[in-house]
């Protein structure tokens, strides 16, 4: 079936929900993708984070394989060991309470407001500008961008937005705060960290209200910024962390992790879902934790991050470089016109996140080479 075949397909049968690039993708490994005509692309963009071990990483479809060929699905009825196996490891690796499983990030947004709500019922969910926490009524309701919200008003009532200013998010907070909901690093906006004072400011508000601190790092999270966790770097420690896109390795699996001080807020039956937590998508977790949760990677991260940084400062045309590790954009002039070249032209695979960013989330397992490689490629278009 050709592309155009393809097209025909969309236009008659598919949701008009995504914009698609004019390519059909039919093979990865590691930091590379083929077209169906056999042509090669580098991938700087790995599904929007989700494939930071590389496609196709041979452990991770190990572990896929294995557990597939030895049980798919049984229901969170039962026991099976990957997701409880899961489930400690991610506890471990972080805020020490436990986890809820969940599909996709929106989801686990959902658990984490779910669970907040709980604890202090009626409470508002404070969140800051330019944030995204997914698309889902809870998770789009804590996203205060307007051509996502209002075709879908009414949205979930009980959301605060606030600049991100630490004295703005201190006079938000309260004794009817639920939670304070934040990435740490903002993805889809662009990739902004948030300071460390305001971070600071929202752990001092939460600890004089009661109000959970809540990161949703499930965009900077596994590894994307050279830590484990994002929030490892900022010197503030959340009640609760949210995590999806890479935790499977390119499996579809979300996790709501909470800290000791939350862990014992949802019973059976206050919230579930059929397929969450796996053993197909949690064994590729797992996996996927043994490729990334470890000190050299990790070094690598910040190594060739801070070359694909120093590349793009240097490259003509850019305004300004940000972001932590891997997760780094840069500001250029018709950004979305320059991604499609990017893709079409030097096979290059990018994104923009608005007019006026470019968006680099490589494989963590990126070479030095293939960052130099990504660089010229973009050279050509800009130099
Ligand atoms: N939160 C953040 C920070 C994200 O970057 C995203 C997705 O881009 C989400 C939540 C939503 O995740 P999902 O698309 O898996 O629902």
């Amino acid at each position: 079936m050709s592309l155009h075949d393809l097209q025909a397909l969309e236009r008659d049968h598919v949701l008009p929900t995504y914009a698609r690039f004019p390519v059909e993708f039919v093979r990865g490994e590691g930091c590379l993708l083929w077209d169906d005509e056999g042509r090669e692309y580098l991938d700087f963009l790995a599904g929007i984070s989700v494939v930071s071990v590389g496609h196709c990483h041979p452990a991770v479809v190990g572990a896929i394989t294995e557990q597939a060929a030895r049980l798919m699905h049984v229901t969170n009825l039962f026991y099976t060991a990957p997701a409880m196996r899961l489930a400690q490891r991610l506890s471990r690796s972080s805020l020490g309470g436990r986890v809820y499983f969940s599909n996709s990030g929106a989801e686990a947004n959902e658990a984490a407001i779910k669970l907040a709500r709980k604890r202090r019922r009626g409470g508002e969910i404070v969140v800051v500008e330019q944030a995204f926490h997914g698309r889902t009524y809870g998770a789009l309701s804590a996203t205060p961008q307007e051509a996502k919200q209002v075709p879908f008003a009414p949205l979930v009532p009980g959301f605060r937005v606030v600049p991100k200013d630490a004295e703005a998010l201190d006079a938000a907070v309260g004794e009817g705060t639920a939670a304070v909901l934040l990435e740490p690093v903002q993805g889809e906006t662009g990739i902004n960290p948030l300071s460390d004072e305001l971070l600071r400011a929202a752990r001092a508000a939460c600890d004089r209200t009661g109000a959970a601190l809540i990161f949703d790092e499930i965009q900077s999270g596994m590894g994307r910024t050279g830590t484990l966790w994002a929030y490892e770097q900022t010197g503030v420690v959340p009640d609760a962390l949210t995590a999806a896109k890479a935790l499977g390795g390119g499996m579809p699996i979300g996790a709501l992790v909470t800290g000791p001080a939350l862990a014992d807020v949802l019973e059976p039956g206050d919230h579930g879902s059929t397929f969450a937590g796996g053993p197909v998508a949690a064994a590729a977790a797992l996996a996927a934790l043994d490729v990334i949760d470890r000190p050299e990677l990790l070094a690598h991260v910040f190594r060739a991050g801070a070359r694909l940084e120093e590349g793009l400062r240097e490259m003509p045309g850019v305004r300004r470089v940000r972001g932590r590790g891997l997760m780094l954009a840069a500001d250029l002039p018709d950004a979305p016109a320059l991604v499609r070249r990017a893709l079409l032209e030097q096979r290059l695979v990018l994104n923009a996140t608005g007019p006026g960013t470019v968006r680099f989330l490589p494989p963590l397992v990126v070479t030095s080479d293939q960052v130099d490689d990504a660089l010229g490629r973009l050279y050509a278009l800009l130099g």
